[in-house]
């Protein structure tokens, strides 16, 4: 689907910008690892546990790894009439850090 693809690449781009804001990066984490019930760090590699768990809260591609997780959430928190629980995390956090950019 070219509008995924579309916003899936311009998730990466907000990733980078949530990078260099204050505050954001760890709100990230937090509410990321509320979701999965255990502790998430952006700059991990995903481990078995943590890929098969991203896998069933978002999806294959989104397990590869953190900047991957972050843009596949994106990508389903706008396109998807019903975001999970992730997908919703990680899209309120850019909301609230970017102020909706799209
Ligand atoms: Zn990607």
């Amino acid at each position: 689907m070219v509008g995924g693809l579309v916003v899936h690449e311009f998730g990466h781009q907000l990733l980078q910008d949530l990078r260099t804001t204050r505050g954001a990066t760890a709100e990230l984490q937090s509410r990321v690892s509320s979701v999965l019930g255990r502790p998430y760090d952006l700059s991990v590699p995903h481990g078995d546990t943590m890929r098969g768990l991203i896998q069933a809260e978002l999806s294959m591609y989104g397990a590869t790894n953190p900047t991957e997780m972050v843009a596949e959430a994106f990508t389903e928190y706008r396109l998807s009439s019903e975001p999970r629980a992730l997908a919703r995390a990680v899209g309120d956090v850019i909301d609230h850090y970017l102020e909706g950019p799209l």
